[in-house]
């Protein structure tokens, strides 16, 4: 079982992500491993590392799209795919929906070509469940400016109107994909997030 959890910047993924995963592994017989993107694996860990890095601002827009999906790749082949082989439930932080909102859109790289370079990097692989913490783009970069201070990433840092084509995407792809996106409210709380993800997981997956 492969599930993924998305969102804008400030959405709360992290603090969910906390929570949820003790809870799903104490709700589950089977083994849950978390893993996140950019990253997860030795590999895809120094492209996440090379892509943040403030020091490389000027990097082209299509690069750093090409460089996602090549970290993808190799997080689906040295992460993913053994575990969901293994049986295991997949909780991963940010997949394919990550790149076609945060590339495709705020970058303006293009939905069509984001998801043509993500087809070939992962053969299709498509989570079977998706939670997308859905916020508005002003709470969102408040949030990461009260909580994070001066430590924003090059990402993060990016223009209000950057982050509302991203979430515009978001909410785009999971009114087209409602059968596997499940929207949340991230403006509540916390524990209410999280115990609405949890019955989320539990409703679609009984067992
Ligand atoms: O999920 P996390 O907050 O760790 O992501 C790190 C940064 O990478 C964020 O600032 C996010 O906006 C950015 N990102 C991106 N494109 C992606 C995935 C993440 O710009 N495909
Ligand atoms: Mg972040």
């Amino acid at each position: 079982l492969f599930i993924t959890i998305e969102g804008p910047d400030g959405a709360g993924k992290t603090s969910v992500l906390n929570e949820l995963y003790p809870r799903l592994q104490f709700a589950s017989e089977k083994e849950v491993i978390r893993t996140r993107e950019p990253g997860g694996g030795k590999i895809a860990e120094k492209i996440r590392e090379l892509i943040l890095d403030p020091a490389y601002e000027e990097m082209d827009d299509r690069t750093e799209a090409l460089l996602y999906a090549a970290a993808r790749r190799q997080h689906v082949i040295d992460v993913i795919l053994p575990a969901l082989d293994d049986g295991k439930i997949v909780l991963c932080d940010r997949f394919v929906d990550s790149s076609i909102a945060y590339q495709g859109a705020g970058r303006r790289v293009g939905i069509k070509e984001v998801a043509q370079i993500n087809q070939f990097a992962t053969q299709g692989l498509t989570p079977d469940f998706t939670l997308y913490l859905d916020v508005d783009s002003d709470t969102g970069l408040e949030r990461i400016q009260h909580s994070r201070g001066y430590q924003v990433d090059r990402l993060e840092s990016e223009g209000l109107e950057f982050h509302q084509r991203v979430r515009h995407a978001y909410l785009k792809i999971a009114e087209q994909n409602s059968a596997r996106v499940h929207k949340i409210d991230a403006r509540a709380d916390l524990q209410s997030v999280v115990d609405q993800c949890l019955l989320a997981i539990c409703t679609a997956y009984p067992n």
